[in-house]
């Protein structure tokens, strides 16, 4: 069933989870064991991201670095094929632009569209670490508001060869990101909210956020949305505070704010049993007013730990 689906037909806030492929080489049971655990709270559907190469360098024994090009986390599409197949569940990959061509993508679209994938989330995905700026691909999109474009074409029956008769329409929901405390490129919180405005005047259906631990965030965005005319659903993206060094890896890595008050109670705990337990009441805080706010839908990014998630869904759904 498609996201809007599941809002619409829901009588009270829905669950669901974003959950990350493991490490090449690795088994799919971790991601079997995170949904065994979390399947008794009925998620209304299951995101997997998506990894795009990293450059690593070696030692080429001649005392020299050599560049190569991995992808650590491959398998979002076959993840999301087999915990479909397994637990009967909506799955959502994400799509992102860089490292793909238009042609690309449109390949990419018809096996989802071939397994029986019926949403996907659209984003422009990150630079590759150490390039700095995102730079697309040739005949790739440099926006996710593109990307949404052309899934939105082949919705249309248009795929990108115009002599291709006869062709089957897709029928995608589509997602995309926004950012309560802005995306870290824009030049200011208009210009990222005009931007994301763009994705939906091209055809997406709801807005996932980046996390956020301060709600007042989520609910001043919601209103900025609708101010400017964005009047899809906006679901919440949550993590709870695993370790005490989150207080500076988060906002490094996602350009988010944290609550001083948040922060005090990480800083003063005395074991790591006892960081975790703050985060998960925190959590648990957030997630409650969330839904006196009306969100539509819960999302925990669970980063492969189904523990925390686990007690937070258990103390509020
Ligand atoms: P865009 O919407 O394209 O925006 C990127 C930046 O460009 C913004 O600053 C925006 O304001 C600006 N912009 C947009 N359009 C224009 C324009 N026409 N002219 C000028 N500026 C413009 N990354 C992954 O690699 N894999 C994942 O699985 C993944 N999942 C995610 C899930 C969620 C819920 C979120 C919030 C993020 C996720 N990301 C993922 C990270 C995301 O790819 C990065 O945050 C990326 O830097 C931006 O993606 P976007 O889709 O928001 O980009």
């Amino acid at each position: 069933m498609k996201v809007t689906e599941h809002i619409r037909n829901a009588k009270s806030t829905l669950f669901s989870i974003e959950i990350l492929p493991p490490l090449k080489g690795q088994n799919i049971s971790s991601i079997f064991d995170t949904m065994d655990e979390l399947m008794e709270f009925s998620p209304a559907f299951v995101d997997v991201t998506y990894h795009r190469e990293e450059f690593v360098f070696r030692n080429a024994g001649n005392g020299l670095l050599e560049k190569h090009i991995v992808r650590k986390r491959p398998g979002t599409v076959g993840i999301c094929a087999a915990v479909t197949n397994r637990y009967r569940v909506d799955t959502i990959p994400h799509i992102i632009c860089g490292g793909f061509s238009r042609q690309d993508t449109e390949d990419a679209l018809i096996d989802l569209n071939f397994v029986g994938i019926e949403n996907v989330l659209i984003l422009r995905g990150d630079p590759i670490r150490n390039e700095g700026l995102f730079k697309a691909e040739e005949d790739g999109h440099a926006y996710a508001s593109a990307l949404v474009e052309q899934v939105v074409e082949m919705n249309n029956g248009r795929y990108l060869d115009p002599d291709q008769k006869n062709v089957e329409k897709t029928d995608f929901c589509i997602g995309v990101a926004g950012y309560p405390e802005k995306h870290f490129e824009a030049p200011n919180m208009m210009s990222d909210l005009r931007h994301l405005k763009a994705k939906i005047d091209a055809g997406a259906e709801y807005i996932v956020t980046q996390m956020f631990y301060d709600n007042k965030v989520y609910f001043d965005f919601v209103i900025q949305c609708r101010e400017i005319g964005i009047n899809v659903p906006i679901i919440p993206g949550l993590k709870p505070i695993a370790t005490r060094n989150q207080l500076s890896v988060i906002p490094h890595h996602f350009h988010i704010n944290l609550p001083d008050e948040l922060v005090q109670l990480v800083e003063k705990a005395k074991s790591d049993a006892e960081v975790r337990q703050i985060g998960i009441d925190w959590c648990i805080r957030q997630s409650k007013e969330l839904i006196k706010g009306g969100a539509p839908v819960l999302h925990y990014y669970t980063m492969g730990k189904a523990k925390s998630t686990k007690e937070i869904a258990s103390a509020v759904f």
